[in-house]
């Protein structure tokens, strides 16, 4: 299994997942030159891609959605939106398993400011678990069940605790961002890692970090406190780059 992050972060997101036999995209928030580009940087063009899933409407993970070909999953929640844009879309219900040819996608609900928000555990017949959530302003038990016994996490890192509450941003956008429907500081998302940890765990990427309200270090530091407290030695992190590829993982 071959995954990598193309785009991360309020600017865009989309996540390349590749079982050997299915190839998807988990959303894609940039624009469709840029698609093709990151894809011509993996040795992949976009008609070899199966799907896409959409984690949920906001632009920065939908930009591509209207030019694409290949088909779209979306919440059955949010169909409305796309029907008239979208050529080739497929429906999923949070909560309810899919498959795309041989990966086995389960969407869960997480709560976000969007109509239904979703992040997604994916699981291949060789028994390989990934478990991506970005866009969660708090966690559930719902969201630590579902991400539980993955092999690689893909996880929100957004803000720093302290730098947000000096930054340029205006009180009420800090406030959204602060909210239980908004994103994860990184002291959240390092617990909730925290209580990830299992021996099957291999890699865990930083995702979606602001770039005013947060630092690659600062995010590194609280997730690598986490594992350490966890004495978690062998776990890799990466964080996902906002405009280039991120590490190829392979597992
Ligand atoms: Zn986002
Ligand atoms: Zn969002």
């Amino acid at each position: 299994m071959r995954l990598c992050s193309l785009a991360s972060g309020s600017s865009g997101n989309s996540f390349f997942v590749d079982t050997g036999r299915t190839r998807i995209l988990v959303d894609a928030g940039i624009t469709l030159r840029q698609l093709n580009l990151r894809l011509r940087g993996l040795g992949i063009s976009i008609s070899e891609i199966d799907a896409v899933v959409v984690s949920h409407e906001h632009t920065d993970h939908t930009a591509a959605i209207p030019y694409l070909e290949i088909p779209v999953y979306v919440s059955s929640l949010t169909i409305d939106m796309w029907k008239n844009s979208v050529s080739n879309l497929k429906v999923f219900e949070s909560g309810v398993p899919f498959y795309i040819k041989d990966l086995l996608v389960l969407p869960f609900s997480v709560p976000h400011d969007a109509l239904d928000p979703v992040g997604f555990s994916l699981q291949t017949d060789t028994n390989k678990k990934v478990g991506i959530v970005t866009d969660i302003g708090s966690v559930t038990n719902l969201v630590r069940e579902r991400l539980k016994d993955s092999n690689v996490l893909v996880l929100e890192f957004n803000y720093d605790e302290s730098l947000i509450l000096y930054s340029h941003y205006p009180w009420e956008l800090k406030q959204r961002i602060r909210s239980r429907l908004g994103h994860l500081s990184n002291g959240e998302a390092g617990n909730l890692l925290k209580s990830l940890v299992h021996s099957g765990l291999y890699h865990v990427v930083l995702a979606h970090l602001s770039e005013v309200n947060n630092k690659p270090e600062l995010a590194l530091n609280t997730a690598y406190s986490a594992l350490f407290d966890k004495g978690a030695k062998d776990i890799r992190l990466s964080v996902a780059p906002r405009k280039r590829l991120g590490e190829v993982i392979e597992i």
